[in-house]
């Protein structure tokens, strides 16, 4: 394999055939490839992009470069949801015992946060005692009683990803959908579901900023999904403002168990219904309306909530906190965030939402930093709301004094006001589906 003849070719706009890229990720896993060959190709890619064939061809070999989860004793009915990252995105903590209630088998790998975005996985330890490290016999068991299991990433999936991922990220060679695509469909083709349900956000804090540019990836995922077999819808969703109100562990939980008991935030349920409708609707081959039906029904029922202290208690977890969750402890000092004038909120940084929380102790700005469960913001205002002088906008937590008045810092850059009404972006922009 000439490695610079790979590189001259896509320099000049030409098409990689299989073998070429297959022979690249197989390389560069072992080691056989240097970093800078490495870069040289993606950065290529990012100026001459790829064909479909292309793209396909490097998921594919991407997810083959390490184990692949065998989920084929679930039939059609495995499922997974993945989001492209956000502030405040706790959806997973209802989608997944939601859609498991409606017969979906939800065998799922989540990942822990990173720098602004939060991880399900972190979360779910805000429970004592909850597993995220189940062995595969007792995850594939957990799944065929309770049809949902959630643990952190185990084994080596995609690790051809890994590596690139990694190397991307210092070359400044992330925002290329080819790219991106293959990254993220790669990890879902390994994960082995059959149903993919894609929430692809836009807006601050998103690698795509506009809806345009999320449209173009969620169509370029839902098509190398559906060449692979795998039935896959995705979601174009507003990232430009925090998701429901909650950042931060605990404080997502508890607002997961409010959205479980029919009292969430319009946002927050509207996403989680339509995530969880579109996957009931591939897994049952059931028509969107009925899915959403169903889903609706089952979070007014009580049952999505009662399959989720299910699915709690049986990874080890202490499930009488869905009952009660104030049984949770938030962090000891807690700060108000008030207006300074009157008038609309215009916008918000959703990235400096993110960041704040990581200032409080909720988020790891490395990868193996300690965090804190009960730290974090309640958001009372969002972008569009009406507000007058001294309301409060947001209310910080944190164990320590000092990190509460640094990230209050950081934090008063969020907002930005306006005399005039605002309006406000649609929460979804579009769906996409085959
Ligand atoms: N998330 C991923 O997993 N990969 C990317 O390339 C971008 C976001």
């Amino acid at each position: 394999m000439d490695m610079y003849e790979i590189i001259t070719k896509k320099k000049h706009g030409l098409p990689l055939s299989e073998t070429e890229i297959c022979g690249f990720i197989d390389g560069y896993t072992k080691g056989d490839i240097p970093d800078y060959q490495a870069s040289a190709l993606m950065m290529a890619i990012c100026f001459q992009g790829m064909t479909d064939e292309e793209i396909l061809a490097l998921t594919d070999a991407m997810a083959k470069s390490g184990d692949e989860l065998n989920l084929e004793e679930f039939g059609t009915l495995s499922s997974d949801k993945h989001s492209t990252g956000g502030v405040g995105d706790k959806t997973t903590l209802i989608v997944a015992p939601l859609a498991a209630s409606l017969g979906c088998k939800m065998a799922k790998m989540s990942g822990r946060g990173l720098g602004h975005t939060g991880g399900t996985v972190d979360k779910l330890e805000s429970f004592p005692g909850y597993n995220t490290s189940l062995s595969s016999s007792e995850f594939f068991e957990q799944v065929r009683r309770h049809g949902v299991c959630v643990i952190g990433q185990s084994g080596d999936f995609a690790p051809a990803d890994k590596k690139l991922y990694a190397l991307r990220d210092v070359t400044g060679t992330v925002d290329s959908i080819p790219l991106i695509t293959s990254s993220i469909m790669s990890k879902k083709l390994a994960s082995g579901s059959h149903n993919i349900v894609l929430d692809v956000k836009y807006g601050s804090g998103s690698f795509m900023k506009t809806p345009k540019e999320a449209e173009l990836l969620a169509k370029k995922m839902v098509k190398i999904g559906s060449m692979k077999g795998r039935n896959v819808a995705a979601f174009i969703t507003n990232m430009d403002i925090p998701l429901g109100h909650g950042v931060g562990n605990i404080i997502e939980v508890k607002e997961a168990i409010e959205t479980l008991r029919g009292n969430g935030p319009s946002d927050l349920t509207e996403i989680s219904l339509s995530l969880s409708a579109a996957l009931v609707s591939l897994a049952l081959e059931i028509p969107i309306d009925e899915a959403r039906r169903r889903a609706e029904e089952n979070l007014r029922n009580g049952k999505a909530l009662e399959k989720f202290k299910e699915w709690i208690f049986a990874q080890g977890g202490d499930g009488s906190y869905v009952d009660d969750p104030s049984k949770f402890r938030l962090a000891k000092y807690s700060l108000d965030i008030t207006a300074d004038r009157g008038g609309y909120i215009k916008s918000m940084n959703t990235e400096l939402v993110g960041h704040t929380a990581v200032l409080l102790g909720a988020g790891r700005q490395k990868k193996d930093d300690p965090i804190d469960h009960s730290s974090g913001i309640v958001i009372h205002r969002k972008t569009g709301d009406k507000i007058h002088t001294g309301d409060i906008l947001a209310t910080l937590y944190a164990n320590d004094e000092r990190m509460l008045l640094s990230a209050k810092e950081t934090f008063l850059e969020v907002y930005k006001f306006s005399e005039n009404e605002v309006s406000v972006d649609k929460l979804i922009y579009k769906t996409v589906v085959k």
